[in-house]
């Protein structure tokens, strides 16, 4: 098949001023590599903080840039060698990918720590120069050599899947850190965003005893109940800490959750966390990117005996499970809910509006309706 030569892309030239769509050209197909058009792009926080520049020293990138880092795509052509998945799925023409951030294999924290999360060499996608064509606001990603990728089961939707690509697999990284969670253990979730959702879903999903999700507005607070939350607590409503610590102990028989977890992103959440986890409990922090400091007493942490974990992204492997459990319960859940909008490549600027605004839970760009 021939190759086409150009994309259409949003390309990001000044932090914080509207994105134009450009024709960029399209890299030769090298061995290995892999050319797709993309089906869906997934908006996450991220993207709009990157796109105002606020993503702190060493994160905002030199300008022009083509953002999306969630991607669905569907392969238009693969380079010789590149046979099958990380699952061992052949791959073809046409089928549907996802693929992590791609690590070096030799630096340090790959080889000697195996913790590829941490590579010092990450190359990211929807973080680079558009001659590189790996952003996800695209029509087409160039997909580098050495970047794993995954196939997404026939039988899901792209809407039930695209909150694989961040939130989810992120989620089950963490789940991973944690130890899972043991069997009856409560569950506090701070956080109703894609994190929170994920969280609830695979707590309910682990024998846990109660899910209690903290957070609004009401949209992401029914999709959270659907998703297996028991108990729902409206920030907006219950706006005193002292008051959501009340409700919980209530719902926990005095002694507060075994385990909570982190997905809100804000600073404050943190000591709220620490406040009303049981003693001998587990914190996982999963969705703080905020730089605001918070005045917070160490010997808490002792005088509990809680353990603090800490967890970013996550490797290929994550995806394949998330995207396995999707299909095991694709008929016991409502997945596919969490696409808030669907938005053309042409409306980026009013779907990251939308996003800062707080109006949506996960905006796509969905270009199925351009390809054929
Ligand atoms: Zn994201
Ligand atoms: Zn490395």
């Amino acid at each position: 098949m021939e190759n086409p030569k150009f994309s259409k892309a949003t390309v990001l030239e000044e932090y914080g001023k509207p994105i134009q769509v450009h024709e960029v050209p399209i890299p030769k197909i090298e061995a290995r590599a892999i050319l797709v058009q993309v089906e869906m792009a997934g908006i996450c926080g991220t993207d709009v903080h990157q796109h105002q520049g606020e993503l702190g020293v060493g994160n905002d990138s030199p300008l022009p840039i083509i953002q999306g880092h969630e991607i669905i795509g569907k392969i238009v052509k693969l380079g010789e060698g590149r046979d099958t998945d990380v699952n061992g799925e052949p791959l073809h023409i046409g089928d549907r990918i996802m693929w992590e951030q791609t690590n070096c294999g030799q630096c340090y924290y790959c080889q000697v720590l195996n913790q590829p999360i941490l590579c010092s060499n990450r190359e990211y996608y929807g973080f680079l120069h558009p001659v590189a064509l790996r952003g996800g606001f695209a029509e087409h990603v160039y997909i580098t050599p050495p970047t794993k990728v995954v196939k997404i089961p026939q039988e899901l939707t792209n809407e039930e899947t695209i909150g694989v690509a961040c939130a989810f697999r992120c989620v089950v990284a963490g789940y991973e850190k944690l130890g899972g969670i043991r069997f009856g253990e409560n569950v506090v979730i701070q956080g109703s965003g894609p994190i929170g959702l994920y969280a609830t879903v695979a707590a309910r999903e682990s024998n846990a005893g109660k899910v209690i999700v903290i957070g609004g507005p009401e949209e992401r607070l029914a999709l959270a109940k659907k998703w297996g939350a028991d108990h729902v607590i409206k920030i907006d409503e219950v706006k005193d800490p002292a008051e959501r610590k009340k409700q919980i102990l209530e719902l926990t028989n005095g002694r507060g959750p075994e385990v909570v977890i982190e997905g809100s992103g804000n600073a404050q959440a943190f000591n709220e966390g620490v406040d009303m986890i049981q003693k001998g409990g587990r914190y996982l922090i999963l969705g703080m990117t905020s730089q605001t400091p918070v005045s917070f007493v160490p010997s808490l942490i002792v005088d509990k005996c809680i353990t603090i974990i800490g967890s970013i992204s996550a490797t290929i492997g994550h995806y394949h499970k998330a995207l396995q459990f999707i299909k095991r319960n694709q008929h016991k859940y409502p997945f596919a809910e969490i696409v808030s909008n669907k938005y053309r490549l042409e409306e980026i600027n009013e779907a990251l509006e939308n996003m800062r605004l707080g109006k949506e839970i996960k905006p796509v760009i969905d270009n199925t309706g351009r390809l054929e």
